[in-house]
């Protein structure tokens, strides 16, 4: 949220136009909140979410491991001082000469989810650790992760046992529980097909190391989520109920959950409008929307706390819009949001909870994949 670092710094270097302010000292607080809730797994926090390089260079000091998706991530993160031996290629899509290069800075650890991705790593990657995403359901998170990702639980035994036959490392089961994720069970349904996936393979000799629980830890937006602490208790009573006294190593994936609450994005309303005299809704417009870093408004999942200078005032529901000309540059209009009447152009609008998922969609090529690169002939 706007701690008092942020406040000051926007009242000082009065930055012009929209952006986002990031206060290193809550990041810090959120690796060692997560350290204190789940204290023997190992945090890899999700490059994708925000990849400042002084962020990086922060939890490297720290200790932490890095979760990567590109080579580009990859080398960034080696740039911020972690070493290969704490960096994972947690991508199921990976093209085979990026996995080459991955493999040649270093790096050991590769997510797959299907028996084609694994000929690809022991082609390049030979005797690397693999382990394999389980798809989730989602329920419960705010930002669910769909299909795109992990296989069901019975295809991720023959992806190991591939693996495990060309080589590799069959090293672990992999799950992502869904972003902003506020439901504590969502983990024990997942550790529950992970541990029907080490228990198959342990049958046939192939014995799995590591569960990797991944991200899917909120940030408080308007409304109060549960602490670290509460998700450290649930996940270890799942992990003690689904594995008992065997348990394995385990590995945390944080992205949003670390950053999100440690930025604020600093914006400004250009127009306030009405479609007709009489409509009660009025338009505000403001210099940023889901072109410039707001993209996780779409379908008005992520609704961020908004402040003003006129808040505690009387206030009716608003449109928030961005600047571009496109029509999909809406942020909240299906569900209008309170703003306050005395709210006028040119008036600062602070937004929450944006410390993820901003830059990386505007700014930053996002995960680490360049912009599109274009050539005019
Ligand atoms: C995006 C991502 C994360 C981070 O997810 P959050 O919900 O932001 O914590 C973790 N692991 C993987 C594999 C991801 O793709």
């Amino acid at each position: 949220m706007a701690t008092q670092r942020i406040l000051d710094f926007l009242a000082t270097r009065r930055p012009s136009g929209p952006c986002l302010v990031v206060d290193l000292d809550v990041v810090r607080d959120n690796f060692r909140a997560f350290e204190k809730a789940l204290p023997d797994s190992k945090i890899y926090y999700a490059v994708k979410a925000n990849p400042a390089p002084e962020i990086l260079r922060l939890l490297a000091a720290m200790g932490s491991s890095f979760d990567t998706a590109s080579v580009a991530e990859v080398e960034m993160a080696m740039d911020a001082g972690a070493p290969a031996d704490r960096i994972s290629f947690g991508n199921t899509i990976k093209k085979e000469r990026d996995i080459a290069r991955a493999y040649q800075l270093g790096i050991r650890l590769f997510a797959v989810d299907c028996v084609e991705e694994v000929e690809k790593i022991a082609r390049v990657a030979p005797g690397a650790r693999v382990f394999c995403r389980v798809l989730t359901d989602g329920e419960g998170a705010e930002w669910p992760l769909s299909r795109k990702f992990g296989c069901v639980p019975a295809m991720a035994v023959d992806v190991l046992r591939h693996a495990k036959g060309l080589g590799l490392d069959a090293y672990g089961v992999s799950f992502h529980v869904g972003s902003q994720q506020t439901d504590l069970t969502a983990w024990d349904r997942a550790l529950a097909d992970a541990k029907k996936v080490f228990a198959t393979l342990a049958e046939e000799g192939i014995v799995l190391k590591m569960v990797n629980m991944g991200g899917g830890f909120p940030t408080r937006y308007l409304r109060d989520v549960p602490a670290a602490q509460a998700y450290g208790q649930a996940i270890f009573s799942a992990l003690r109920k689904h594995f008992g006294n065997a348990l394995p190593e385990t590995i945390i994936e944080p992205g949003r959950g670390m950053v999100g609450n440690a930025g604020v994005i600093k914006s400004e309303v250009v127009l306030i409008s009405k479609k007709a005299d009489n409509d009660n809704v009025r338009w505000v417009f403001l210099d940023i929307g889901k072109f410039g870093g707001l993209a996780e408004t779409m379908d008005e999942a992520i609704r961020y706390p908004l402040v003003t200078r006129h808040d505690g005032s009387e206030t009716a529901p608003c449109v928030l819009a961005g600047p571009t000309c496109d029509s999909a540059d809406g942020m909240y209009e299906k569900t209008p949001y309170p703003l306050p009447l005395s709210l006028t152009i040119g008036d600062e609008v602070l937004i929450e909870g944006t410390g993820a998922y901003t830059t990386t969609y505007s700014a930053v090529a996002f995960n680490g994949f360049e912009p599109l690169r274009s050539y005019v002939i």
